[in-house]
């Protein structure tokens, strides 16, 4: 379903059906580690192996950098982070947060208006089709091989390579008294987890989502996470589903199922806003059956 290419040198003013490659366009899904791994997999299908002839990098600091001649060799992530790998010793990290977007444009296409003012990147490859970074946040242009300067402090990753499963559950059982949900969201812990996986992780393995971190079986919850994430990453299937349905409503345990009753016991799940006035509107769901333990903070 795309609109008819215009002729050479007369951009469209918009083209909304050209896939936008941004977290958000399989199923809606949050950007979590899974999530900004398959966007990652996406970009190398259409950047990796091509040069870049213009670049336009709309960050204050980054303003008088460009990147034409580089060549783009792949992606690689790090929990919700990004790293555009480029020729010359030369990685663009990214991070998505909540909204961020990619898209890749067919030659002489443009994004729709609306998302022009938060265009943050422009390159134009060797190929004609641009790339487009929209709402990108904490953009920085580092050396390859000083990657650690914008990734150093995150803890173990299960999607990458060099994921150490004991040194994730050390940092863990570190967080002592630190609710299980906040212990999990800390990416320099165990890193990858956003708010749908630590809900669905808490449901899972039995226990109040306030319940001190060091009170619970850390090894075989991050066996668990791993396995999620992983499965979520690179299966076939939707993502983030953890119920094994993908039926609308019974994707997951208790995220996003407040007011409704459990899937296993039937009584009402419950919400709580995880922190008052949060920007992110992060709530906590839980089975106050299925998950006992401490309530949560008045
Ligand atoms: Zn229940």
């Amino acid at each position: 379903m795309r609109s008819p290419p215009t002729g050479p040198g007369s951009p469209s003013p918009a083209d909304p059906p050209e896939p936008v490659v941004g977290a958000h366009t399989d199923d809606g899904a949050v950007p979590e580690g899974d999530t900004v791994y398959r966007l990652a997999r996406r970009l190398d299908r259409r950047l990796a192996g091509h040069t870049v002839v213009r670049s336009d990098l709309r960050h204050p600091r980054l303003a008088t950098r460009d990147l034409a001649g580089c060549s783009v060799l792949g992606h690689v992530t790090h929990g919700k982070h990004l790293l555009t790998r480029l020729s010359g010793d030369l990685t663009l990290h990214s991070h998505l947060r909540m909204d961020g977007e990619w898209s890749v444009t067919r030659p002489g296409r443009r994004l729709p208006p609306m998302l022009m003012p938060h265009v943050r990147l422009v390159l134009t490859l060797d190929t004609k089709e641009t790339v487009w970074g929209v709402r990108l946040h904490d953009l920085a242009l580092v050396r390859t091989s000083a990657e650690h300067e914008v990734v150093g402090h995150l803890g173990p990753d299960p999607l990458r390579d060099d994921y150490d499963p004991g040194e994730a559950v050390r940092r863990l059982y570190a967080g002592g008294d630190l609710p299980l949900v906040a212990a999990l969201l800390d990416q320099r812990r165990l890193c990858g987890l956003g708010n749908l996986w630590v809900n669905e992780l808490a449901f899972l393995v039995g226990t109040s989502p306030w319940t001190p971190v060091r009170d619970v079986d850390v090894e075989r919850l991050v066996h668990r996470a791993a396995t999620m994430l992983r499965r979520s990453a690179h299966g076939p299937g939707r993502m983030q589903v953890t119920t094994g349905s993908t039926r609308p409503g019974e994707e997951h345990w208790v995220s996003g199922r407040a007011g409704r009753p459990c899937r296993r016991c039937g009584t009402v799940v419950r919400v709580v806003a995880e922190i008052p006035g949060d920007a992110a509107r992060r709530r906590t769901w839980w089975c106050p059956v299925c998950q006992p333990g401490p309530p949560p903070p008045p």
